[in-house]
């Protein structure tokens, strides 16, 4: 097997909550770079083509520069997300809990490039021990001398806060984590405006990704072209990989953007259990359109998955070996999806329950024909019809599942 290239899972940046042990290693030298010329990160972000890595591959630096145009704001927010709560999901666990200075340094860097002066890590609240890990470096990162150099940069005081999300799924979803963070239940915004220009409490706010302010310290630090050079072919930098599902080696793999899904699942994750054939693997989610066998060529990087009209999303990857009812696992999913619905869209609140419980009849081998007929024509009226992702995404994965593996569905109604 390759040797893993881990940057952010590199034994030496897991020292927990330690900050002399950081410092030792490769701690604080990201941030004498970007204190030497703040004015040169959105375009150095840009450069290195570095892309959200919570879910959506949106270009980090056009969010950078539009909360940094709002040059006459006293306030300025940077909600560092880490709500992950989607099934299949969890890496910045493994982040925050093992390497949180990475993710502080990321997160002042982003505050020196935009003239940010709040910075709040947004955590899902089961996630104890990194709320934990978080609390003691950010209180160890407060009373060093780096914090009181990026404050002068600034020109005013930066402040940092732990808060724990509700812990609603949606909450993970940047205008509902705004909301959250001012307090209230994260019902979704719709948009514009957007955070940049009217974020917590009316200021602009920078949203993003735990993994991707871990990435934005090693960047700054060693510069473009290496960041260009982690990744493979136009892919820049690595990805943390989540790898579960019927699968011999699950867990987290940090690998070059752009490895093979087959690498992945059969070089790093084994292969399929039991030696069984690969049956479909869903990902980013799973609130994206199925991959099948077919796709085992296509490289784990955002455009190259879009490519295949469907999503890296978080980077996880669910396995489903031959054998493994698809109807069912689909209908967990759908189950998951509207429990998760914060309800404010009529048409998320009753499709995404009508679809599950449509879902449960046919899994059950209660359904009839016109109950698939019902899922295909919900596949084509309800997409886009909800304020957020959610209702897309629960979508995507029943139409994609209804494409490729209509006959499971068809057998079940003469189950
Ligand atoms: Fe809430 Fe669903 Fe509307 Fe999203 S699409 S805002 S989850 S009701």
């Amino acid at each position: 097997m390759d040797k893993l290239n881990q940057v952010l899972l590199h034994p030496k940046n897991r020292v927990g909550a330690d900050l002399d042990a950081w410092l030792s290693y490769v701690g604080g030298d990201g941030l004498q770079v970007a204190l030497q010329d703040p004015s040169a990160l959105v375009g150095l972000i840009k450069e290195a083509h570095l892309p959200g890595l919570g879910g959506s591959g949106f270009p980090v630096h056009i969010k950078w520069a539009a909360v940094a145009e709002q040059k006459k704001a006293v306030d300025k927010y940077l909600i560092c997300n880490g709500n992950e709560d989607e099934p299949g999901t969890f890496k910045d666990r493994m982040l925050l809990e093992e390497t949180p200075h990475q993710i502080i340094e990321g997160a002042t860097i982003a505050a020196l490039a935009t003239g940010i002066n709040q910075i709040v890590f947004y955590i899902n609240p089961d996630l104890d021990g990194c709320i934990e890990a978080m609390c003691v470096a950010v209180a160890q990162w407060q009373a060093s001398e780096l914090v009181e150099k990026v404050a002068a940069a600034l020109k005013k005081p930066l402040t940092y806060r732990v808060m724990p999300s509700s812990g609603h799924y949606i909450g993970g979803e940047e205008t509902a984590a705004i909301e959250s963070v001012e307090g209230k239940f994260p019902f979704p915004r719709g948009k514009p405006p957007y955070p940049a220009q009217y974020g917590v409490h009316g200021c602009p706010t920078l949203v993003n990704n735990m993994e991707t302010m871990a990435n934005v310290t090693h960047l700054v630090r060693n510069g473009v072209q290496w960041f260009k050079d982690q990744g493979i072919g136009k892919a820049s930098g690595t990805k943390i990989f989540c790898l579960s599902g019927d699968v011999l080696r699950p867990g987290a793999y940090e690998l070059p953007m752009g490895t093979p899904l087959e690498d992945l699942i059969y070089k790093y994750g084994g292969g399929v259990l039991l030696g069984k054939k690969l049956k479909a693997v869903f990902t980013g989610g799973p609130s994206n359109t199925i991959l099948t066998p077919k796709d085992l060529d296509v490289p784990l990087d955002f455009d190259s998955v879009r490519e295949r009209r469907s999503s890296l999303g978080t980077g996880a990857m669910i396995v489903i070996s031959e054998g493994t009812g698809i109807v069912k696992r689909v209908s967990e999913y759908v189950d998951f999806f509207a429990h998760s619905s914060c309800g404010q869209c009529p048409s998320c609140k009753t499709g995404t329950y009508y679809i599950s419980q449509l879902l449960g009849k046919i899994d059950t081998g209660r359904g009839r024909q016109a109950d698939l007929d019902s899922l295909e024509n919900l596949c084509e009226i309800l997409p886009g019809s909800g304020r957020c992702h959610l209702l897309d995404g629960a979508v995507k994965v029943l139409e994609s599942s209804l494409y490729h593996f209509k006959d499971e569905y068809e057998q079940a109604l003469r189950r």
